[in-house]
């Protein structure tokens, strides 16, 4: 899926309420935090942040906020993907520090993503459970930390 055929890929539906949402003025705040990287905010009944990232006009990787998980693209996306595409923001080359990369990011996390991820790093990382129980873990045994 690319910047130009991203409407080859989308549900009629999605893209149609996507396209209403960007016509509406509701993406704000559309930032290139990287190269290739942009974080926006797009309103409607509730707030929500969008993380898009791309390799030239290829979309590699998006997420937003919202809580809708039914196979990826949401509105929200379908909509900063419109603005992005009209503004021909990916044809000029910005060179920029990620320097907020990561709050930015975290931003556009939902919940269940940040819980998921949490849960695998988790039983992959020893030292990253360890610290996790021991910030969280109150009525954990701390002596048992080593089990
Ligand atoms: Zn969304």
């Amino acid at each position: 899926m690319t910047i130009d055929n991203f409407e080859d890929h989308i549900e009629p539906k999605i893209l149609e309420r996507g396209f209403d949402y960007y016509e509406q003025d509701y993406v704000r705040q559309v930032k290139q935090i990287a190269t290739g990287e942009f974080t926006a905010k797009v309103m409607g009944s509730y707030p929500y942040n969008v993380y898009l990232r791309f390799d030239d006009k290829t979309v590699e990787m998006h997420t937003c906020s919202c809580p809708y998980e039914y196979g990826g693209v949401c509105k929200h996306i379908v909509a900063v993907l419109y603005y992005i595409a009209d503004a021909e923001m990916l044809d000029e080359v910005i060179e920029i520090l990620p320097t907020e990369d990561l709050q930015n990011i975290l931003n556009a996390v939902s919940e269940a993503q940040l819980r998921e991820f949490v849960l695998k790093y988790a039983k992959l990382n020893r030292s990253f459970r360890k610290d996790f129980l021991h910030r969280f873990g109150t009525n954990i045994h701390e002596d048992e930390e080593d089990v």
